[in-house]
């Protein structure tokens, strides 16, 4: 369904994220038509360069990020694109960018920028009357490095914006099966009614990188695997999957419920507190030396036994675990159910629970690992399958699977926050991830060091073992 048309003000045009994801994702959704033929995208960023120049750096970004695109497709919507170089910090630009802006369409801001420019662009947004009531403003993450600060940006945004125009981008959110989630927990009767500690045995949360902080370094060492992916992506995730259902389908009940959710998550003692640096081996850099400083105590792994203290979720723990330089990029929620409670059949040992798996990438699907008698007539044998939704199978071979970027950024345009965070998410979450990494600082907690293309430290596998559980494994 097309969007209405816009005018988009992508500040940051030049960076990394812009031209990776953003772009790209706006090309496609102008090559299916969802983007209307007299959309404005305006690309802003420092480097002084004119719209022309800007478009072959498009055109260069597209070869390496989005090969498959058409070349009369690209050139109709590089038509669609233009370039003002704008100092967010100084006064150059703002009035030729104000004046590329047309009064009678869904005007959107995009920060694809570093966090301590937020409060200054919105500020000159409005100083420079290019905000309008209807006006939406989208930010990247990190959305602070702890509630203070998280605090600060919201007071920025909001003494520019209404919270109905912020539009805070978790592009964990954005992606399909995510979503999915939504419609197999409310759009089924099956699975509601066994969502519940009666049932569900626990949960394992895991997004697995195999990308070191090469290039990040001075960034994420200040930051660490907490900051930058625990409180934001995997809060979400756990969020999606432990929260009520919503009355409807709408960004504030939905948003009410995960607010509900991280208000119930209880203080990590440190024994369910795993956390791990990658070691420098055969030749290869570790942590300390993609980051530059020898004494670090970031961690570039965290493992993390939470529970939630609430009625539906009492007892049943939720693991979470992120970490860099792992055997293979995966990301998942396993949902573990409990075991049957007795077997009729003789000679197979203790029957183990289904595990409804909701994978993330590599190749987005859900799979429900059941039980079932192995096939053939020689005798009664018991064996494993896994029932297997992958989209790209059920999408076809041939069919892209859409980037939750492209998704994400149709939403802000046609006025739609229920994949995005709201305020007062996004500080509960500091609010709970504050104390956890201020009690290691003050305990002078080490990570502990793990190999390259493992699973992480031994500590991790401990967590599960001590309860008698095993991580699903990695790669
Ligand atoms: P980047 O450093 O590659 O790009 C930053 C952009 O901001 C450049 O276009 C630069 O010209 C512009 N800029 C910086 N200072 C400016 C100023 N004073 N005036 C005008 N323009 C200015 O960064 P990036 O990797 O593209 O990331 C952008 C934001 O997105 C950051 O907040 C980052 O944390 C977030 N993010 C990035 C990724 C990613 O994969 N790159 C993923 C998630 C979130």
């Amino acid at each position: 369904i097309p969007v209405n048309p816009f005018d988009l003000v992508l500040f940051g045009a030049t960076g990394d994220l812009a031209q990776r994801k953003i772009l790209p994702g706006l090309y496609h959704r102008f090559e299916v038509g969802q983007m209307p033929e007299d959309a404005c995208i305006i690309g802003t960023a420092r480097s002084d360069m004119d719209s022309d120049a800007f478009r072959d750096q498009i055109r260069a970004s597209m070869k390496e990020f989005a090969p498959q695109f058409k070349k009369d497709v690209l050139d109709r919507f590089l038509k669609r694109v233009s370039y003002v170089s704008v100092d967010v910090m100084g006064d150059k630009g703002w009035s030729e960018l104000a004046k590329s802006l047309r009064p009678d369409v869904v005007r959107a801001f995009y920060l694809s920028v570093g966090p301590n420019l937020f409060s200054n662009i919105a500020q000159r947004l409005d100083e420079n009357g290019l905000a309008t009531p209807d006006s939406r403003i989208v930010v990247e993450k990190p959305f602070g490095h702890d509630l203070a600060s998280a605090k600060s940006l919201n007071e920025g945004l909001r003494a520019c914006f209404k919270e109905h125009q912020i539009y805070r981008i978790d592009h964990y959110l954005g992606k399909e099966t995510v979503q999915n989630l939504m419609a197999l927990r409310f759009a089924n009767s099956l699975f509601e009614p066994l969502w519940n500690s009666n049932h569900i045995d626990h949960v394992q949360i895991t997004v697995a990188e195999t990308v070191g902080v090469e290039g990040r370094g001075a960034y994420y060492d200040q930051s660490g695997a907490m900051r930058d992916m625990i409180q934001n992506h995997l809060v979400q995730l756990l969020c999606m999957t432990a929260m009520e259902p919503p009355s409807k389908f709408a960004p504030n009940s939905v948003r009410d419920e995960k607010v509900k959710v991280i208000e119930a998550l209880e203080p990590v003692e440190p024994k369910d507190i795993a956390r791990g640096q990658y070691r420098a081996e055969h030749g290869d850099d570790g942590y300390v030396d993609h980051v530059g400083n020898p004494s670090s105590r970031t961690e570039s792994f965290i493992a993390l036994k939470v529970h939630l203290g609430n009625w539906r979720w009492a007892g049943v723990p939720f693991y979470l675990r992120t970490g860099k330089r792992l055997r293979a990029r995966e990301s998942e929620i396993a949902v573990y159910f409990r075991d049957p409670p007795h077997t009729i059949f003789p000679n197979v040992g203790p029957l183990r629970g289904n595990v409804l798996v909701i994978r993330l990438q590599p190749d987005e699907g859900i799979t429900l690992r059941t039980t079932i008698k192995d096939p053939g007539p020689g005798g009664f044998r018991l064996s494993d399958v896994a029932l297997d939704m992958s989209f790209a199978d059920a999408l076809g071979a041939d069919t892209r699977a859409p980037d939750a970027y492209e998704r994400l950024v149709m939403d802000v345009i046609r006025g739609d926050q229920t994949l995005f965070m709201r305020g007062d998410e996004a500080e509960a979450a500091w609010a709970w991830v504050d104390p956890i990494i201020q009690g290691w600082e003050e305990r002078g907690d080490r990570p502990a060091r793990y190999d390259q293309g493992s699973s992480g430290p031994e500590e991790a596998l401990m967590l599960l073992h001590r309860d008698g559980r095993r991580w699903r494994q990695i790669g």
